[in-house]
């Protein structure tokens, strides 16, 4: 029975300690809240970091499509339904007025309905 009770307890989020009080009562007293919760804010990935994973997703995607191609044409949905996003890449460069969004050494030149993936460079990575 006490066991039972026991087991049924709740522990502090951020110290396990045991709770005592109200059953939905989640951390020992402020200073466990703020803890726990300034551990979740170091576990997030920052908007920075956030943003250089998804360039580097879309690296890895692109290598992938153009395979050992050094040119491809690709559609829309075809970039999208393997994750990559046009909106985050490295740099642009300019080819005959073109300005070309770029994803390291992938030129992407964004025509009505395809994108025609080129290899720019060889990686050096
Ligand atoms: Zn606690």
């Amino acid at each position: 029975m006490i066991i039972a009770h026991i087991a049924s307890m709740n522990v502090c989020l951020f110290c396990s300690e045991l709770l005592i009080g109200r059953a939905d009562k989640k951390y020992c007293d402020v200073q466990c809240k703020n803890g726990f919760h300034n551990a979740q804010l170091k576990k997030t990935p920052s908007q920075e970091l956030r943003i250089l994973q998804r360039i580097l997703q879309n690296r890895i995607q692109i290598k992938l499509l153009l395979g050992a191609e050094s040119r491809k044409e690709v559609t829309y949905e075809e970039l999208k339904s393997v994750g990559v996003d046009i909106d985050f890449f490295t740099h642009f460069r300019s080819k005959k007025g073109e300005k070309q969004p770029c994803c390291f050494e992938f030129a992407l030149s964004l025509k009505e309905e395809l994108v025609c993936i080129e290899l720019v460079r060889e990686s050096v990575v």
